[in-house]
């Protein structure tokens, strides 16, 4: 039976220990870091995401502001407010929530975001200087660095390991890849084209899996002894929960449980990390603008 891996209380030893950076800041130089939030729409999951995102900063003590935008907001509404934020002294993360509408994209927005502020890693630079050995990008994306935290955080060995990743989007899968790599593991991307992924995830000593497929990854599709990162969080119905749905992941747990050697839970694993990510990288960005250490 696996070791759960419990991002809950690893994001709470995080965030503990960023409240206390924050209020050393706050002491020396009389500034706190500040978290600028750009949501677009009404859609509930994204609503729920901002809203513990603020609620997060809050208890850390970094400042917040959101800019809420209509569903049907052109191109340039984003831009004015993302420039607005961009020169705001007090700003020193800034975070587009996605998805965004399809008649926004995505990649003109994450140009025009201050690469000092990019909070998420998505500016293509951040990206790029994440693929690139010697080079360091200012900010890595939250969910890959988490899964990654976690990772070290429970004593797992990277360097040398076969690493599958399941997923190769902007904002996870493929950060994710190039992350492992940079910890020296021998990375495997698998994504929708691949052909019998399951063989291939049985040869990996790691899996992290971000498809947003409920129960994909089955029990026979890991080598035993497999450690599983779960990133999925997907909503199914379920009339006994008190929004009518429960989150699951893309791993079969029960199945996967009897197999791996560690495990993350969903919810209660990658996502909480996540929001820790974006709180240490909102900081790491105040304490590089005012020259703090
Ligand atoms: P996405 O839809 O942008 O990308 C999905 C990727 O999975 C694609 O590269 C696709 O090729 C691959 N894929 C899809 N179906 C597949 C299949 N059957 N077999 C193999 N590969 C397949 O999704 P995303 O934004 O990367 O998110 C992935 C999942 O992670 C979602 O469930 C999302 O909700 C979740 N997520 C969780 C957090 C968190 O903090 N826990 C953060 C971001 C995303």
């Amino acid at each position: 039976i696996a070791a759960v891996i419990n991002g809950q209380l690893i994001a709470e030893e995080i965030r503990s220990r960023i409240a206390s950076e924050v209020r050393r800041m706050e002491e020396f130089i009389g500034k706190v870091p500040g978290l600028a939030v750009i949501v677009v729409g009404q859609r509930r999951d994204s609503q729920t995401y901002v809203r513990n995102k603020i609620i997060a900063c809050e208890e850390v003590g970094i400042m917040s502001k959101v800019t809420k935008l209509p569903d049907d907001c052109t191109e340039d509404e984003i831009l004015t407010a993302l420039s607005g934020f961009n020169v705001d002294p007090s700003v020193h993360g800034i975070l587009v929530q996605l998805p965004l509408p399809r008649h926004l994209d995505v990649g003109r927005i994450s140009d025009v975001l201050s690469l000092e502020k990019d909070v998420d890693g998505f500016h293509p630079l951040n990206i790029g200087n994440l693929a690139m050995r010697g080079r360091e990008p200012l900010f890595i994306p939250c969910t890959p660095k988490g899964c990654i935290e976690l990772l070290i955080r429970s004593g797992i060995e990277i360097m040398g390991k076969k690493a599958v990743v399941i997923g190769r989007s902007n904002i996870v899968g493929l950060p994710a890849s190039l992350l492992l790599q940079r910890h020296h593991a021998t990375v495997s991307a698998v994504h929708v084209f691949t052909k019998n992924p399951e063989h291939i995830t049985h040869d990996a000593d790691i899996v992290i899996a971000a498809a947003g497929v409920p129960n994909l990854v089955r029990g026979n599709w890991l080598k035993p002894g497999a450690v599983v990162v779960d990133v999925g969080t997907n909503p199914i119905e379920d009339p006994s929960c008190e929004h009518g749905y429960r989150l699951i992941g893309d791993v079969c747990y029960d199945e996967a449980v009897r197999v791996a050697s560690a495990i993350t839970p969903v919810p209660g694993g990658v996502g909480p990390m996540t929001i820790a990510m974006l709180l240490s990288n909102t900081l790491d960005a105040a304490k590089r603008a005012y020259n703090f250490t």
